[in-house]
């Protein structure tokens, strides 16, 4: 079972497992944020259900970048309701499985270390259960640029936010200051379980340093939550939440 909650105007965060994905109802038309797992397709018309809408009333699938635990069902959602499937350019080969480095199994080399630890072996088993290892591609993308302004419901705001991935963004609802952030910050760290604001573990980021270069890009933008990839909503600025991320670097 998955989770939902309603954290703005028309604004609704599934938490699926270890990973959010967000609706925004505009009016009857509905933007998916993120998609969840590759099994995650019954429970995104579950909570399609759960706001009185259903696949069909989707007109936009917007992904923060293309891990498996986040395009997930996108492609199902793509092939029910007939919406395009956004990302930005340079993430395209990601989502499309076409790039070197967007099979999972690159992410393996890099999370052995840490699997000793129950709770990391914990993660690769929630995941592995719920398809991460064998996601789906999708098959049509329409790509964006950073500072785009989406026709999508929400009108989201594309900030380029790379590191986690060549392409990854957070999206920014402008009329409500709410930020849906990605993994370019997370409040949850799905290796170790702690909470609080802060970056995913380095074994998860393509290239940790743009990770940390990109905070610059986050603090900068006007928001009252933030609405992460991995764990709870942050009430705060995005500066707030980017101090806290860098107090725990240090
Ligand atoms: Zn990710």
């Amino acid at each position: 079972m998955a989770a939902t909650q309603q954290v703005g105007s028309g604004v609704h965060r599934i938490a699926d497992g270890v990973v959010n994905w967000y609706l925004i109802d505009d009016g009857g038309e509905v933007a998916l944020v993120d998609a969840g797992w590759p099994r995650s397709w019954p429970r995104v018309k579950e909570a399609l259900g759960g706001i009185g809408c259903s696949p069909a009333d989707v007109t936009a699938i917007v992904l923060t970048h293309g891990h498996p635990d986040h395009l997930g069902a996108a492609e199902s959602a793509r092939k029910a309701s007939g919406a395009p499937v956004y990302a930005h350019r340079t993430e395209v080969g990601r989502v499309t499985g076409k790039a070197k480095g967007s099979s999972p199994f690159a992410l393996v080399p890099g999370l052995a270390p840490a699997l000793w630890r129950p709770s990391a072996f914990g993660f690769v088993l929630h995941a592995t259960a719920r398809g991460f290892m064998n996601p789906t591609w999708v098959t049509e993308v329409t790509p964006f640029e950073h500072d785009d302004r989406l026709d999508v419901p929400g009108r989201l705001r594309v900030i380029s936010t790379p590191g986690h991935t060549q392409g990854h963004v957070s999206l920014l609802l402008e009329d409500q200051g709410i930020l849906f952030n990605g993994d370019a910050l997370v409040t949850y760290d799905v290796l170790t379980h702690a909470e609080g604001a802060r970056l995913m573990p380095d074994e998860v980021n393509g290239d940790p340093p743009r990770t940390r270069g990109s905070l610059d890009a986050l603090a900068r933008l006007d928001a009252g939550t933030l609405l992460p990839g991995h764990g709870d909503p942050f009430e705060g600025t995005p500066a707030d939440a980017v101090a806290q991320a860098r107090n725990r670097l240090s």
